[in-house]
């Protein structure tokens, strides 16, 4: 059950109770008094009736006490809810009485007997089923300063059916107050009850779903000042802390994401400039023998995919071991640098320009048929050939050649291994055709040692 709806049944239910006895109060007051104007209209009719019937008793008149009781019925039997009258001597004796037949027979009813052992007027109220107020008064002569001589008693019943019908009546208007009690005072009470409790605890409540759900920056506001407006401070005050304490961390952990990034940003790098080290030729600058074989068999791959060929030159510095002897090891490196630099300044950048080992390189061109590949290294043996390379004293005099040997995938070989040895073969075909020259692969590809 929500908090709202228990608010409502309390002020409902609180309303309700205290004007329910409220009107059970007010309705047992008015009850007496309605009681209390039956009895002393009762003692006055058995006053009149003790009066008129006093005479006719002591002389024993029956006839007359009999109209004595009729005439006061005929004019008032209506009026004062009279439902019986009976005169009874001191034996108990019924000498007149409203019911006829009852004349001469001795009343023994606990009331007619306490009402004539008793020398003062008896009254009992109705009550339960018999409705009806008891009551009556000695028959005495009256003598001024004695107690009088008793001739008898006049008993009565006196109807309550208009005390229960006013009270009834009283019911109907205590029911209507009621309803209007609710209406203007628990209305009132449950909107007062909704601002002062409801209210505060459905902003508490919000406050801390939202919190809960991930607004940190969620605080309550409450105008009250119980014990409700301590607990939305003390919500304030830990929201406060929380926020504080996720901001810090949220701070420290963007911190260390960033230095993170940065280490590994520093180690990629590293790891980059690493991986080209193990694949670059220190002398030269260009990709060693490890990225010469890796990148040759992933070309004839690809080759293979995109049926384009791919070719292999194979070039080699001639007479080299002549030069270190006169020029000096020194000049020979200066002299593989430069031809470094040659061989790039002719390729492409997705060509591999390599240095296979000591003074030969190796050259992929990829896509690239044994025609134009031919090409390239007669361009490039020329290049050279033309170029004048540093002495042992720096100076550029001297000449140097170099012998090249062609071989294209699929053309001349099958695999990567063979296409190697196809160019090596035609490499060594340069150098017994005289150095300084170019030779493509022939077929069958010759064995090297051959
Ligand atoms: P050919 O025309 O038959 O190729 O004769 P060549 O002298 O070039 O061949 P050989 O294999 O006899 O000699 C190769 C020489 O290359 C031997 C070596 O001194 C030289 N060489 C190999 N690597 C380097 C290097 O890194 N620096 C220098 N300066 N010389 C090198
Ligand atoms: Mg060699
Ligand atoms: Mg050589």
């Amino acid at each position: 059950m929500k908090l709202r709806s228990k608010v409502l049944s309390l002020g409902l239910g609180m309303t309700f109770l205290s004007v329910s006895l409220l009107g059970a109060g007010m309705g047992a007051v008015q009850r007496e008094g309605y009681m209390e104007q039956v009895r002393v209209r009762a003692r006055a009719f058995l006053s009149v009736v003790a009066a008129a019937s006093v005479r006719d008793l002591a002389s024993n008149r029956i006839e007359e006490l009999d109209r004595v009781v009729a005439s006061l019925l005929e004019k008032d039997l209506k009026d004062w809810d009279i439902r019986f009258v009976a005169l009874v001597d001191s034996h108990r004796r019924v000498v007149a009485h409203t019911s006829q037949p009852l004349y001469g027979t001795v009343l023994d009813d606990p009331f007619t007997v306490e009402a004539a052992e008793s020398d003062a007027p008896v009254v009992r109220d109705g009550s339960g089923d018999t409705d009806v107020l008891l009551a009556s008064m000695p028959v005495t002569t009256a003598v001024p300063g004695q107690p009088g001589i008793r001739w008898g008693t006049v008993v009565a019943g006196f109807g309550l059916e208009r005390v229960r019908s006013h009270l009834l009546d009283l019911l109907g208007i205590a029911a209507g107050a009621v309803a209007l009690a609710l209406l203007l005072t628990a209305a009132p009470l449950v909107l007062l009850l909704h601002r002062q409790l409801v209210r505060p605890v459905q902003v508490l409540t919000g406050a801390v779903r939202a919190f809960a759900a991930g607004d940190l920056a969620r605080r309550t506001r409450l105008r009250c000042r119980d014990e409700l407006a301590e607990l939305s401070h003390g919500f304030n005050d830990m929201a406060e802390r929380i926020e504080g304490q996720t901001r810090d961390l949220e701070r420290q952990v963007a911190e260390r994401t960033h230095e993170l990034a940065e280490a590994n940003r520093a180690l990629t790098e590293a790891n980059t400039r690493l991986q080209g080290l193990a694949t670059t030729d220190g002398l030269t600058g260009l990709h060693n023998y490890r990225h010469f074989a890796s990148a040759l068999s992933d070309e004839v791959q690809r080759s293979r995919r995109s049926r384009l060929p791919v070719s292999l030159l194979m070039i080699d510095v001639d007479r080299f071991k002549a030069f270190n002897d006169s020029q000096g090891h020194p000049a020979g490196d200066q002299v593989l640098r430069d031809l470094a630099r040659h061989v790039r300044s002719r390729l492409r950048r997705t060509d591999h320009a390599c240095r296979y080992g000591g003074e030969e390189f190796s050259v992929i061109l990829v896509e690239t048929p044994g025609e134009d590949a031919r090409r390239v290294a007669e361009d490039l043996r020329s290049l050279v050939a033309r170029e004048r390379f540093c002495d042992a004293g720096g100076n550029r005099v001297v000449p140097v050649t170099i012998s090249v040997g062609v071989a294209s995938f699929p053309a001349d070989a099958e695999t990567a291994e063979d296409l190697v040895k196809a160019a090596d073969a035609a490499c060594y075909l340069a150098k017994q055709g005289g150095r300084n020259r170019v030779e493509a692969a022939r077929k069958p590809p010759m064995s090297l040692e051959g």
